[in-house]
């Protein structure tokens, strides 16, 4: 029940005030931030263990990270400190319903320059899953590390998690943003974990309320798909036809940041605690990552909002 997670590590520096855009905040707030450093801090704070790989500057903002990671039990030792790059910094604003826009410091920055020969496939070897997403697909050499990171972990054996991030900013043109977030499917992996917004992105004209909308998301050897809804909770298909829905939890959300990230953490804590039988027990699954995902929008800030299961077991039952 162990999660290793491959993919950027940054500073979130967020507005001081909601509604605002970044150019107009009168400060921020430093944070923690990258989808999958979040899931593997999330992983280890529903109790099981996670690793991160990935990149950061060797300057005080990733050492800093680095103290994050470490503070949360996560495993630090596939995470390398860059003397060629500055640790990534995205400025974020918070819309009055917490969603958020960013502007990102990335010319290039330490995750971006990550080689293959920098991703520690032994600590992959620990791990009896492996989580990435598509930031560090967008450009070489991440690219590259990232495709390696993933055929060494398939050829392992390990469960593959895949969590495309829309951030369409990043990519030279929406067209080729929808193809590379596209590509991650081809790679062998056997969960995704999109956004509603993401499903209609990826396959423009199909909404989560058609019928089998993932249909032609499917690959060989994938076994779950699962939508997430914002505050209207998530949907998860397998595939061989199964469904199972939440409608999501009613919470007052401060801060979105993170729920995705805590969805799929709690997603895969689940399929690897419940093992071959995890098909006969997709409700519960899909209404425990649904409970994790609600109550990370409670508190501002992704990290100090990630719940334990203790937590989650409380909230779902009280
Ligand atoms: P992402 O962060 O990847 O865009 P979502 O916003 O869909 O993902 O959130 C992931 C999950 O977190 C949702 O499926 C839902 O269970 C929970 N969640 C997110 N926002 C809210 C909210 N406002 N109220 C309750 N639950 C939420």
């Amino acid at each position: 029940m162990s999660v290793a997670c491959l993919g950027e590590l940054l500073i979130d520096f967020v507005a001081l005030e909601s509604g605002v855009t970044v150019g107009d905040a009168s400060g921020f707030q430093k944070a923690p931030g990258g989808a999958p450093a979040n899931v593997a801090v999330a992983v280890a704070r529903l109790g099981q263990k996670s690793a991160f790989l990935g990149q950061v500057g060797d300057d005080p903002f990733g050492h800093y990270l680095a103290g994050v990671l470490q503070e949360n039990d996560v495993d630090t030792r596939g995470l390398k400190f860059s003397t060629e790059a500055r640790t990534a910094l995205a400025f974020v604003s918070l819309a009055a319903h917490g969603e958020r826009s960013f502007v990102f410091y990335r010319n290039p920055s330490a995750d971006m320059l990550m080689r293959p020969e920098d991703v520690a496939t032994s600590v992959i070897d620990g791990y009896a899953a492996f989580h990435f997403g598509s930031i560090t697909m967008i450009g070489e050499p991440s690219r590259s590390a990232t495709l390696h990171a993933v055929d060494y972990a398939r050829k392992a054996g390990k469960l593959i998690s895949y969590d495309p991030n829309l951030r369409l900013s990043l990519w030279n043109s929406p067209e080729e943003a929808r193809a590379g977030l596209l590509a991650g499917l081809d790679l062998g992996i056997h969960i995704l974990k999109i956004s509603d917004e993401e499903l209609r992105f990826l396959l423009p004209g199909v909404d989560v309320t058609d019928d089998d909308p993932v249909a032609p998301l499917w690959r060989p050897g994938m076994k779950l798909i699962c939508v997430t809804r914002g505050a209207d909770g998530a949907i998860v298909y397998t595939r061989d036809g199964q469904m199972a829905e939440h409608e999501g939890f009613t919470v007052s959300a401060i801060d979105t940041t993170g729920a995705g990230d805590s969805f799929v953490a709690a997603l895969l804590t689940q399929v690897l605690a419940y093992g071959d039988a995890y098909p006969h027990h997709l409700n519960e699954i899909v209404r425990f990552a649904c409970a994790t995902g609600a109550l990370t929008t409670t508190g501002r800030g992704a990290i100090p909002s990630l719940p334990t299961t203790q937590q989650v077991l409380a909230f779902m039952n009280g």
